[in-house]
Parts: C-alpha cells; structure tokens; sequence
C-alpha cells in the first residue's frame, strides 16, 4: 500500500505551511508545523533523519545522526513520490488514518 496525501490546515484547509524547527541538545529534531495563512497549529513531527537539497560540500556542519546526505537514493525517492502523485492522485483519508493502515 502507498498513498499519497497533502497536510491540510484543520482549520482553514490550506495546504501553505511553516515548518519551524525546535533544536535542542542531545534530543531528535522536532519540527512543527504551521498554517502559513491562518497561523493555526497544524501538526508537529519528530525527526529520524533530516534531508535537504544543499550538496555535501555545502555542509559546514559537525555530522550527526540525525542528517542524511541528499544522495541518489533521495533523488529517486523523490522522484517515485512524484510519479505516484501523478499517478494515483491524494487519498484524502486522514493522515493519521492512512499511517494507521500501512501499519498493520
Ligand atoms: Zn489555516
């Protein structure tokens, strides 16, 4: 089962978000999120790996074990997230609901 679903604000149903990052010493990165049009609380994620789009090189950064570098294996992973959107759409289940099923 793979399903594909956009976060939508509870309140106003708006798919623009903040992500805001809270980073603290010797805890995974927890990431919360919020409505970038009403301002409500949208949900909040804690952080396994972190993955952005900037090079290795880029990094001047200590390595931790909560970065993953963006490799090939990311690229393709995003692209696979593209095609299945195209594909099949968004399930419009809850996100909650839909984590819920695959994890059976
Ligand atoms: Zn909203």
């Amino acid at each position: 089962m793979e399903k594909i679903r956009f976060e939508h604000c509870p309140v106003c149903g708006s798919v623009r978000t903040e992500n805001i990052f809270h980073i603290k010493s010797g805890e995974p990165p927890v990431v919360f999120v919020r409505c970038a049009d009403c301002g409500a609380f949208v949900s909040k994620y804690v952080l396994s790996k972190y993955t952005s789009d900037k090079p290795a090189e880029m990094l001047n950064a200590p390595p931790s074990k909560f970065v993953a570098p963006f490799d090939d294996e990311v690229k393709k992973s995003y692209e696979n997230l593209q095609k299945l959107l195209k594909e099949q759409g968004e399930d419009f289940k809850l996100i909650e609901q839909l984590i819920g099923e695959a994890d059976k």
